[in-house]
């Protein structure tokens, strides 16, 4: 069997990055992966689901013994990839999807081979409407995610793909064909008729 591909997907807080992977989860190809945060869970949000909740000793002792691929400290919280799952998940011919920010897509990418994708809002104005709708997070909160959201912008051209959220459907769609497209590759093809090709 074909092993899967790691897919990092990145975009400002605010880009619909939640609601496209979570779209994209339903396909059962898709492994999504769930990160390890110190954030406090948002209304409906639960444990295990969204992330894994963690105190801020129990993150660091985690990531002290290695159990992470990346990690980044993030508006004053921890947010980390468990290394466990993910290799598993490859192995059986999964797609894994990372929702990460710029600084861990940075850190995976000096790890393993993974395709990249910059998963963009409609326009600045829908950010920020996005971000102040929400109504769960505080006026500093807002405000850091929103310099956050005007960095991350600067390291678009780091990414293999930018993909638009104008349409979650839409946006779902075009990442898979980015999958479909990647798993083409001749080196995939490679690995799977590595004596035959020369
Ligand atoms: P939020 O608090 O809105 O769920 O996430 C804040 C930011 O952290 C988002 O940009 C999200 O992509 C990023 N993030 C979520 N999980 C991880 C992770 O495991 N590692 C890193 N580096 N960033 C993450």
């Amino acid at each position: 069997m074909n092993k899967g591909i790691v897919v990092v997907i990145s975009g400002p807080s605010g880009s619909g990055k939640g609601t496209v992977v979570e779209l994209l989860k339903k396909n059962p190809k898709i492994f999504l992966s769930v990160s390890a945060t110190t954030r406090t869970p948002r209304e409906g949000e639960e444990d295990g689901k969204q992330y894994h909740f963690l105190s801020q000793d129990e993150f660091l002792k985690r990531l002290e013994n290695g159990g992470m691929l990346e990690h980044n400290l993030y508006c004053g919280n921890y947010y980390g990839t468990p290394l466990l799952e993910i290799n598993e998940q490859l192995e059986q011919g999964k797609d894994v999807l990372l929702e990460i920010d710029v600084n861990g897509a940075r850190q995976v990418k000096e790890k393993l081979s993974a395709v990249t994708v910059f998963l963009l809002p409609p326009s600045l104005q829908e950010l920020k409407n996005r971000l102040c709708g929400r109504g769960t997070e505080s006026n500093e909160m807002i405000d850091c995610r929103l310099k956050q959201a005007a960095s991350e912008l600067q390291h678009i051209e780091d990414y293999d793909y930018t993909v638009l959220n104008d349409d979650v459907s839409l946006a779902a769609s075009r990442i898979e064909a980015i999958i479909q497209a990647e798993k083409c590759k001749t080196e995939m093809n490679r690995e799977l008729w590595g004596e035959m090709i020369k």
